[in-house]
């Protein structure tokens, strides 16, 4: 049984917890393709028109998969910390591919929501593996060492790695290395993890900023203790799962004195980053501590991002003294 992963949106926050529990499981999991023109075209033509950029670029990656698998997985995320829920699209997309692509084979779509309390996670897995075979004991040993592959990778990133660095450290077996610049700028890069570590989608900008010499570091890399205190922190904390994650993580590196600048990556047309862009915005300000946004959209040009972002850094350097 092949199954078919997109390489976007929860790819990036589960991919090592699904690779292996669908392998154990006795299924070849294929991933699409990483994002590239061709795949957002054909996403925008498949999707409804307000939908934001991210969600556009999912419907090319599904596109992209129909041929080359037998089941696609395409869960309906709807709590991953048993409070907060996901933005709406997320809650909707099984239903939004369904409508707007023809053809699609057989989707597994099981829901999961943690607001059900704290065994929920073995109800959805289980739930998932009873498809593919009726050995328990099978079932329980890919959930088992999907677990530990996860909990693995988690441990990367709180050293410092981009989930991308950490699949590759996973897959290769490879040590984990993250190359820290003396007397570099630091500067948080926040945003969805479906827009920051997809180099098409946000324009190389990890990629850019370490070519300038600045030591970035970004939500995945806060550790899970912090996010917790954080999320007590606030008065009213927001509704959806990853405009919180993305808050508590600016807050985070606001408390660092080493700081010296926040980019906010966000998507065009998205209703939760309304909020969440002015949120750290304020927070920035009160701190004294350098702000920008980056919009990303269908039309975004390489070049006008990669002026913006070179003025940011060229401005804290200067004020820094350093050029
Ligand atoms: S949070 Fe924003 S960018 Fe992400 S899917 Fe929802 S609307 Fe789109």
């Amino acid at each position: 049984m092949r199954v078919g992963i997109p390489r976007t949106l929860s790819y990036f926050t589960f991919y090592p917890l699904w690779k292996p529990f669908f392998e154990t499981l006795g299924a070849e999991v294929i991933v699409s393709p990483e994002s590239n023109k061709e795949l957002l075209d054909d996403g925008v033509r498949n999707t409804v028109t307000d939908a934001c950029v991210p969600i556009k670029l999912f419907h090319g990656h599904v596109a992209a998969l129909i041929d080359k698998v037998d089941i696609l997985f395409m869960p309906r995320l709807v709590s991953l910390d048993g409070k907060s829920t996901l933005c709406p699209k997320f809650l909707g997309l099984p239903d939004m591919v369904k409508y707007s692509i023809a053809g699609l084979p057989e989707i597994i779509e099981n829901r999961l929501d943690l607001k059900k309390g704290k065994m929920e996670l073995y109800r959805f897995l289980y739930g998932i593996g009873r498809r593919f075979t009726a050995n328990r004991l099978k079932i329980m040993h890919a959930i088992y060492r999907a677990k530990y592959n996860f909990a693995n990778y988690r441990k990367l990133l709180f050293k410092g790695l981009t989930p991308v660095e950490a699949f590759a450290c996973l897959e290769g077996g490879q040590e984990p290395s993250v190359q820290l610049i003396d007397g570099a700028l630091k500067l948080a890069v926040v945003g969805y993890p479906y827009n920051l570590y997809d180099n098409f989608i946000s324009i190389g900008l990890l990629t850019k900023l370490r070519r300038y010499g600045v030591q970035v570091v970004t939500p995945e890399m806060v550790p899970d203790k912090e996010m917790k205190r954080l999320s007590k922190k606030l008065r009213k904390n927001l509704f959806w799962y990853y405009s919180n994650q993305v808050v508590w993580a600016a807050i985070y590196y606001l408390e660092d004195k080493n700081l010296d600048g926040i980019i906010h990556l966000t998507a065009f047309g998205c209703g939760p980053d309304s909020m969440t862009n002015k949120i750290i915005e304020l927070e920035c300000k009160a701190k004294k501590v350098p702000f920008i946004t980056v919009s990303i959209d269908e039309h975004t040009g390489e070049a006008g991002v990669e002026t913006r972002v070179e003025a940011f850094v060229d401005l804290i350097k200067r004020k820094k003294g350093m050029v």
